[in-house]
């Protein structure tokens, strides 16, 4: 069996609709569990199929990987440095935009937008592709192209929604032009593995701007939002995942969705910490594949932003970034730029200290799930990462609970639509919930933790 099909066939897929460009015996559609996936097209003949997908499938091509890829990218640029979490970089801060509207209508600091901006306005490309409001009845989001900075951002923020590329390719094979793209560290890695095979696309798409990943969401996650906050997944127009909360932390935001209720339009704010599903660390509706990657910083991207989740960057609520720069162009473009941004540097190891939980679960979990897998005899991609048995049982123990939130929240989702109840998804997954929480906080934090609060308590009355 060619790789691509193993992918597909072992859940490995993250949708990113680079292999239906190359191979035509390849479609992408969505799945009942609201995540794009490809799919063998059933009128599939053996000549219409290439070894194209397996070369620019980021989950199939085991040869170039991140490392392999960044080498060659940046590799050569006088001052480059390698760390193990963030890959090749030049510089590293944390920052925001100060001009216009980029950071208050970003999801951080603005300065993905910011970046994007500048490099149409300094003439380095024609057109953005980026992912804004889709018009397609039942999709919130999809990727697209703006050509301003107005254009532009009317797409800012991050959207937690499945996304693929498969049109946005087709645009800039048949439009000739110099391109910028934001993505997801699969997208991008997608990206180049393409480029290194189609030189038309490589000659067009001139910057990369990497958003640091968690992981990806399902249309699950955005609707379940906006049902706890009382629209009806079938009533959901659009979700804003991240509606700013003036004067709270920056980790203390909100979501804002969009639709109808007996009829008439609403809008709901909601901060984060009132729902259940908004909980990053449970993983609900997480793409399986996300489980099977090592790559959060975007490590093949010319530039990467993600959110500073670190003590002291966040207290006014305005958004702060996490910036690696690894392009020489984006570098002088910054210091030519200064006076329009806020930023101060910061060692690498910052920068990674601010991602700690999601290069853990994607280091060490991954060594474990891979050594499920290999255990199981099962085909699953070559990482980076070697599968390993030598974690402490309480560790093991949490990935394993991850791996069940994931499965059973898909589960709980569609069982809670049959029975037109939110509240059932909600208490069904509470004791799993329960249990991982258990788990994740060994007894002795817990029971510090317990005497902690009695001190505070007890020091309160005196
Ligand atoms: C799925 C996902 C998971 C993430 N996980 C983490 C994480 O674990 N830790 C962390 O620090 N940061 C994470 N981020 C990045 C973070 O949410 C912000 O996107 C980032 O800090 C940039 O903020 P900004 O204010 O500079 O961006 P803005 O100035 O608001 O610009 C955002 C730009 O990104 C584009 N965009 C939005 N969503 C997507 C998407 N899904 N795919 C491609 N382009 C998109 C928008 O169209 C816009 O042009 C994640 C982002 C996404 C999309
Ligand atoms: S991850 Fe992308 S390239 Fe790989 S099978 Fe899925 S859609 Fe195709
Ligand atoms: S976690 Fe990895 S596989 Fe999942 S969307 Fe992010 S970069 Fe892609």
């Amino acid at each position: 069996m060619d790789t691509v099909s193993q992918v597909i066939q072992g859940g490995y897929c993250i949708g990113c609709g680079v292999c239906p460009f190359v191979d035509s015996s390849l479609s992408i559609h969505m799945d009942s569990d609201g995540k794009y996936q490809a799919f063998r097209n059933s009128t599939d003949n053996s000549d219409s199929k290439s070894d194209l997908a397996d070369l620019v499938c980021p989950f199939a091509n085991a040869i170039d990987n991140e490392d392999v890829l960044g080498k060659s990218l940046y590799g050569n640029e006088k001052n480059i440095k390698h760390d193990t979490s963030l890959g090749y970089y030049l510089n590293t801060y944390v920052g925001y935009a100060k001009v216009n509207d980029f950071r208050a209508k970003g999801s951080s600091g603005g300065l993905v937008n910011w970046f994007a901006s500048k490099l149409l306005e300094t003439g380095e490309i024609d057109a953005v592709i980026h992912v804004k409001d889709s018009s397609e009845p039942g999709i919130m989001y999809s990727y697209q192209i703006s050509h301003t900075s107005n254009e532009l951002e009317a797409g800012a923020k991050s959207k937690y929604y499945p996304i693929e590329l498969s049109h946005v390719l087709e645009y800039v094979a048949n439009n000739n032009g110099r391109y910028a793209v934001i993505g997801v560290p699969c997208f991008i890695k997608s990206l180049r593995l393409l480029e290194q095979q189609d030189p038309v696309i490589r000659d067009r798409i001139r910057f990369h701007i990497g958003l640091v990943c968690g992981h990806l969401k399902s249309t699950f996650f955005g609707l379940s939002e906006a049902w706890e906050s009382g629209i009806d997944p079938d009533c959901v127009e659009r979700v804003d995942f991240r509606h700013k909360l003036p004067g709270r932390l920056t980790s203390d935001y909100a979501i804002k969705a969009e639709g109808t209720v007996d009829g008439k339009h609403v809008e709901t704010i909601k901060r984060v910490h009132e729902l259940s599903t908004t909980d990053w660390g449970l993983g609900y509706f997480k793409y399986n594949a996300c489980e099977y990657c090592d790559d959060v910083l975007a490590e093949t991207a010319d530039v990467t932003c993600g959110d500073a989740w670190l003590p002291g960057y966040g207290d006014d609520g305005g958004g702060m970034n996490v910036v690696v720069v690894r392009n020489t162009v984006i570098a002088e473009m910054m210091q030519r730029f200064a006076d329009e941004l806020f930023l101060e540097e910061i060692p690498a190891e910052t920068v990674a200290l601010s991602q700690h939980s999601g290069l853990r679960h994607r280091r060490e979990g991954l060594s474990y799930r891979l050594y499920l897998k290999d255990k199981k005899h099962e085909w699953r991609p070559t990482k980076r990462v070697e599968p390993s048995n030598k974690l402490s049982y309480s560790r093991k123990k949490v990935y394993k609970y991850r791996l069940r939130l994931m499965q059973d929240s898909f589960a709980a989702y569609h069982k809670a639509r049959e029975l037109n109840d939110v509240s059932y998804f909600v208490s069904h997954m509470a004791p799993l919930v329960k249990s991982y929480r258990r788990a994740d906080r060994p007894l002795m934090r817990r029971i510090l933790r317990k005497v902690k609060n009695v001190i505070k308590k007890v020091l309160g009355k005196l």
